[in-house]
């Protein structure tokens, strides 16, 4: 008879339990930050299991074992950003390798990409992920990598993970998704079938706007052990007292994302109702065209909306300009509400036929929904949607 299997504790519980009073000189309840750049050979026949702060740091293996956890995967690797993830993803593939990624990815992965197939270090094609065809037509190309982003950046578009992973693994194609936008605290995508998932640790994950950092999660034991060698040698690991304060971040994930996303959905709802905006993107949304994935795959619909105000861009400049509790600046997920022109900002790197293609609005605001009260922020809509409507205030 075996012994009744011990279920697998919830994120919460993974996320505030990770690395307490683990083993260590003063029996200290929150894990040390660990400073050294190296460390002492005590046994000249024995590697010790911390060497060089480059290859391994205990503070950096708490963090990457809480994130392993989080998203079920076999290893995690901390790196100095999200892009230095997505760049380490890479190193899977051969030199020349065809690279899918969507149309409508995260601006600086389009930006690496792009230049990399610039030097003809690899191939790229921007598909819409959502076409069937489309992404089928890009699949029978033989792509080594196949980079997914859901829900997408601005527009919230929806790709459904498990079929795709499946489609991709026949195809002979490796899985990446950029699980940012939601955390493992709303969707993780190895569950679903996907390959490797990279997380910008700047946005949710750390959630207080004072970290760059990034991770790559794999399923699998031997593309992490992999994987850790070319970070190591590329050297894109992450500082000690980043990954210090990530951890301190994680801990209250779950808490930060269900009070910020209980606020958008309320805000995005009134602004739907609202006669001065034309368009609300966001996937708490019962008519978002992707609603049935959606309730599928993820278990919320996290803490970002976009919307355009009636009036184009010169109405969202207004609106941007005439409001003063949330801020106006490039990221997201922070305990801020930070509201973003994508056209100029976060997407001011891709081209304009490609935004155009990627149905990017001049007038599209992003809205990163923070902590303050719903009362607030409702106030603030309202002042920077009078504004916007040309009207003079007061
Ligand atoms: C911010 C972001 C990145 C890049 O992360 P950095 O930490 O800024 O390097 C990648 N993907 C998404 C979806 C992001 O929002």
């Amino acid at each position: 008879m075996t012994a009744p299997r011990k279920p697998d504790p919830k994120i919460e519980t993974i996320a505030a339990s990770a690395s307490v009073g683990a083993d260590n000189p003063h029996a200290a309840m929150a894990p040390p930050l660990v400073m050294s750049s190296t460390y002492a050979w005590r046994d000249l026949d024995e590697r010790p299991a911390f060497d060089y702060s480059r290859s391994a740091n205990p503070t950096r293996a708490a963090l990457a074992d809480a994130l392993a956890r989080m998203e079920g995967g076999a290893g995690a690797i901390v790196t100095s950003s999200g892009m230095s993830a997505i760049d380490l993803a890479l190193h899977m593939a051969p030199a020349g390798a065809r690279v899918m990624a969507p149309h409508d990815c995260y601006g600086g992965a389009y930006r690496l990409l792009e230049a990399k197939a610039r030097l003809g270090h690899l191939a790229v094609d921007f598909v819409d992920q959502g076409d069937d065809a489309a992404f089928e037509a890009a699949l029978s190309q033989s792509p080594a990598l196949v980079l997914l982003e859901t829900p997408s950046n601005p527009l919230f578009r929806v790709v459904d993970l498990a079929r795709r992973a499946a489609q991709i693994r026949a195809a002979g194609a490796v899985s990446i998704v950029d699980n940012t936008f939601l955390t493992p605290a709303r969707q993780r995508p190895l569950a679903l079938g996907c390959d490797v998932v990279v997380h910008s640790t700047t946005k949710f994950l750390n959630g207080h706007s004072d970290v760059i950092g990034g991770a790559l999660i794999c399923a699998d034991a031997a593309r992490h052990e992999d994987l850790c060698w070319w970070a190591n040698t590329l050297g894109v690991t992450g500082g000690a007292f980043d990954a210090y304060q990530t951890l301190r971040g994680v801990r209250t994930l779950a808490a930060r994302l269900d009070a910020q996303e209980r606020t958008a959905i309320a805000l995005a709802h009134e602004l739907r109702a609202h006669p001065g905006v034309s368009q609300v993107y966001f996937p708490g949304l019962a008519d978002h065209p992707d609603a049935a994935i959606i309730a599928r795959q993820q278990s919320g619909p996290g803490a970002v909306f976009s919307f355009t105000p009636v009036g184009g861009a010169d109405a969202a400049r207004r609106f941007l300009e005439a409001v003063s509790l949330m801020h106006v600046g490039a990221s997201l997920g922070g305990f801020e509400t930070i509201a973003c022109l994508p056209a100029v900002m976060t997407h001011a790197g891709m081209p304009e036929p490609a935004r155009a293609r990627a149905g990017l609005d001049a007038a599209l605001i992003r809205i990163s929904v923070g902590l303050e009260h719903v009362d607030d922020l409702r106030d603030d809509f309202a002042v920077g949607l009078r504004a916007a409507a040309g009207a003079s205030g007061g």
